[in-house]
């Protein structure tokens, strides 16, 4: 009864075209890439302005209706998924870049901007977005906010976080709160920006935001690595890190990966070894070969079993795009995939990789373990079929043994896709008591009656 007065007033705030009502499209609005989790919204909206953004809030606080934001839908942990009905905001009508300032380095952008699509409009200016998530093809800025996105380049250039400078955010109430200013520092009172980031739509709406830009490095090199041993691979991270030089990315994939990506996507990956690591250098065009021996050199001493280098940027990208694609390559093999997202202090990767490869082993689940593992970030890909019972205890049993090793090893069950749904059950193995009251309390404060993405992250 409430939703058809909430859907009555959206009509008359949006044209026709931007409310959708039909079963199969707000079926299909309602579901993200987490696995299993399913909802379906009572309504999906396309906002192409602020002003809309805030009349459909008003109307979702009038109605005490779940409002829950929609990037791309490519969030893992299901925090786009309706769990209660409501409102979809979708905001892939608000997609444009509204300003690039080469003299500020900054770029003002609508959240419903692909990733890809900004990194590729500002390189043409010789600037720099570096949060590149492996999906960056696809992923809006908006998710990116909310999910605080990380990529390969965090190692090196930082996560979405370090590039946010000013936002425009509405309110629970509809209200427009700005959280910063159009300067690289700001001191003015508490940071409500970080509140907001990886706050996955629960506390407010990123209506538009202004991107810190760096120069483009003028020159970039790929060195892939294979390992025969596993370990060798980890170890070798900690190696590379010690000699105090630092290479852009970091990032690995297991044998199962590298076997299922070379399957599915052939690129000429070496398919008879247990591991390899993603190696980028960048920097002047001068430095690139001094940073390639000394990187070269670690990885001999660490027992690399064969080198290749990138000689175009054709290369480079061709093997980015293998590794991008280990998740669409591994979901061939099973009905489901799975990915998750643990991370541990670097010193402590090789116990992580050996002991998540260990788990699986034991419940008799493939693994294909791909990873930022410069910031100690592995992502455990598990391909299953839900359907099959037996398979699916098990793997809910793996899931929560690996969480538990990520705890013992001084780590956290997110590095970078969130809580959402998926893990909300496991987040009181890393966010203390007292931490979570807090967390709850704000909550409140932004959201009084509950109506911004309602009961994800905990
Ligand atoms: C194949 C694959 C690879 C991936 N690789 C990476 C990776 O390398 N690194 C990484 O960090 N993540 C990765 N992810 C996870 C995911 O892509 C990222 O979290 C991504 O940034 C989400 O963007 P999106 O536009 O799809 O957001 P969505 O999934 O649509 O939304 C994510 C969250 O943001 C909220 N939201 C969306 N827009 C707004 C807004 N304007 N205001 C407030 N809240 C909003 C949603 O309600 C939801 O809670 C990957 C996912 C896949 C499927």
């Amino acid at each position: 009864m409430l939703m058809n007065k909430a859907i009555s007033d959206l009509k008359k705030t949006l044209t026709s075209k931007n409310v959708l009502t039909e079963l199969e499209e707000r079926y299909a609005y309602s579901q993200d890439a987490s696995p299993g989790l399913k909802g379906v919204a009572d309504v999906v909206v396309f906002a192409e302005d602020i002003e809309q953004v805030q009349h459909i809030v008003k109307i979702a606080n009038k109605y005490k209706l779940p409002v829950i934001c929609r990037g791309a839908g490519t969030n893992t942990v299901g925090a786009c998924v309706t769990e209660h009905g409501g409102i979809i905001l979708n905001f892939s009508k608000m997609n444009k870049i509204l300003e690039i300032n080469p003299e500020n380095m900054t770029a003002r952008v609508q959240p419903g901007v692909i990733v890809g699509v900004l990194q590729n409009e500002v390189e043409k200016l010789g600037l720099y977005y570096p949060p590149d998530p492996s999906n960056l093809a696809v992923s809006t800025i908006g998710g990116s906010i909310a999910q605080n996105s990380a990529g390969a380049r965090t190692f090196k250039y930082g996560s979405t976080k370090d590039y946010i400078i000013d936002m425009l955010v509405v309110t629970a109430q509809g209200e427009i709160l700005r959280t910063g200013s159009n300067t690289v520092k700001n001191a003015a009172g508490y940071n409500l920006g970080s509140l907001f980031i990886g706050s996955e739509g629960t506390l407010g709406i990123v209506v538009e935001a202004t991107l810190k830009l760096i120069p483009k490095p003028q020159c970039s090199k790929v060195i892939m690595a294979y390992f025969d041993k596993l370990t060798d691979a980890a170890n070798a991270v900690t190696s590379i890190i010690k000699q105090r030089i630092s290479p852009s990315t970091i990032d690995f994939m297991d044998k199962n990966a590298i076997q299922t990506v070379e399957k599915f996507y052939p690129v000429g990956l070496l398919t008879d070894k247990e591991a390899a690591l993603i190696i980028e250098i960048d920097g002047f065009k001068s430095s690139i070969e001094e940073q390639k021996d000394i990187v070269t050199k670690v990885l001999r001493q660490a027992n690399a079993s064969a080198i290749q280098y990138s000689s175009t940027e054709e290369e480079a990208s061709k093997i980015w795009q293998a590794r991008r694609s280990s998740m669409g390559a591994c979901a061939k093999l099973k009905p489901n995939i799975t990915t998750d997202d643990v991370i541990v202090p670097r010193e402590n990767l090789p116990q992580l990789v050996k002991g998540i490869q260990g788990i699986c082993d034991k419940y008799n689940l493939t693994v294909c373990m791909v990873g930022h593992v410069g910031d100690g970030s592995v992502h455990p890909q598990i391909p299953i079929d839900f359907n099959n019972k037996e398979e699916y205890k098990n793997y809910k049993l793996a899931k929560g043994e690996i969480y538990d090793l990520t705890v013992k090893l001084g780590g956290t069950i997110s590095g970078e896709h969130g809580i959402g749904l998926e893990k909300r059950a496991y987040i009181s193995k890393v966010v203390n008591s007292t931490a979570l009251n807090y967390m709850r309390e704000i909550k409140k404060v932004f959201d009084p009656n509950n109506i911004l993405n309602p009961y994800k992250i905990f």
